[in-house]
């Protein structure tokens, strides 16, 4: 079964190579390309990598003639991205342009200004509740270096200015991104897998492959049918689990090919002060961690970017306003799993989602 969680204690870590080693493979790779006329003959076989990038465990399992080189071709390319896009590496383009802020635009690459672009899309379409300028509130609660803290009020009133995607100015002739306000940050962490998950699929079809499993870190991506021919079972983390991304966790499956399903939850990062716990979604509005009735959100697209962003929007909505989203849009499905043990998901998943058996704690309803 393919899972959509961490990949952290389902699986021991075997090939964990440096960004270095993958950064000359995509150069060789380019350069020999992993279509060579020679693979054509040959008969497809499965490979796999796992590996860690993104502060997250990763795995690519593919299948074609080519497989292996198909396979290292997408953990490079993910090692890539991360150098471009993580504001924690300082000399990434997102670096660049929060360095620069309240000091002019920044010229980037088009993938970045691409990325960028479409993460101010889904701030329109979502009002706000994604928003890639939550940095500065991230990091006043220690998300951004991991030292947590509950800030105070103070603090919290001077990050909240900061955030509105409204500000970030953006050039398309010219490739340039701004914010022009100083200590605005950009933070890609809430579309940057799903934008990674694309990728990878782009790249394992562009070399032959002709079924894949790529699991980023909780960013399941499918495509192709499996070797006997049947389709994929993707399992949906229990977030009442005792840790939900243990192997057997899932509280539900969800049935098909072709998709991405991406869950964004309170349990997949967290910190507890003065008991009570404190998660890394954030509402924009607020400048706090998301006050939300639901436990997860999990999307179903065969867009994997939509699919991050949405989960993410969607999981600060709350059910009622992720409902009426759907309802809205309906180019997405979604499952939200809420605090009281509820299920609902979208009705055109009627077919393709089911709770496992022994999770009798939950009840399903589809919703329309
Ligand atoms: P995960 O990274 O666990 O898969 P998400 O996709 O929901 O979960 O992304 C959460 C990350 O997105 C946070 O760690 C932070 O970097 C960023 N983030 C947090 N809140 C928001 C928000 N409201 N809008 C956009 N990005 C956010
Ligand atoms: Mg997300």
């Amino acid at each position: 079964m393919a899972d959509n969680r961490s990949y952290a204690s389902m699986k021991k870590l075997r090939n964990i190579r440096s960004a270095g080693t993958a950064a000359l493979l995509t150069a060789l790779l380019m350069t020999a390309g992993c279509m060579s006329s020679a693979v054509a003959n040959k008969p497809p076989v499965s490979a796999g990598v796992d590996f860690f990038a993104m502060n997250t465990y990763m795995t690519i399992t593919c299948y074609g003639p080519d497989a292996k080189a198909a396979a290292d071709a997408g953990e490079a390319a993910v090692y890539e991205l991360e150098k471009t896009e993580s504001r924690m590496i300082s000399t990434s383009e997102i670096s660049r342009i929060n360095a620069n802020s309240g000091k002019g635009p920044v010229t980037v690459s088009q993938e970045t200004f691409d990325i960028i672009a479409d993460a101010v899309q889904y701030a329109e379409k979502t009002q706000g509740a994604f928003d890639i300028t939550i940095a500065p509130v991230m990091d006043i609660w220690g998300f951004g270096d991991g030292n947590y803290k509950v800030p105070t009020d103070a603090q919290i009133q001077a990050a909240l200015p900061l955030v509105n995607w409204k500000e970030i100015k953006l050039d398309a002739a010219n490739l340039t991104v701004e914010l022009p306000v100083a200590g605005m940050q950009l933070d890609l962490g809430g579309i940057g897998k799903g934008f990674a998950s694309d990728k990878v699929q782009k790249i394992m079809k562009g070399c032959n492959v002709t079924a894949a499993l790529i699991n980023l870190g909780g960013n399941v991506a499918v495509f192709g049918p499996k070797t006997d021919g049947s389709l994929w079972k993707i399992g949906i983390a229990d977030p009442n689990a005792p840790d939900p991304n243990a192997a057997d966790a899932f509280l539900g499956v969800l049935t098909g090919t072709d998709i991405s399903v991406i869950t964004s939850g309170g349990y997949e990062r967290f910190f507890v002060q003065g008991g009570k716990t404190y998660i890394h979604i954030m509402d924009p509005a607020t400048g706090k961690p998301a006050e939300s009735d639901l436990l997860s959100v999990s999307i179903v697209t065969p867009n994997g970017m939509q699919g991050d962003c949405l989960s993410t929007a969607l999981f600060v909505m709350g059910k009622d306003k992720a409902m009426t989203y759907w309802r809205d849009h309906k180019d997405f499905s979604c499952i939200l799993v809420t605090t009281s043990g509820e299920v609902f998901a979208s009705q055109d998943l009627k077919d393709k989602f089911a709770l496992v058996d022994t999770k009798t704690a939950y009840t399903l309803q589809f919703f329309s």
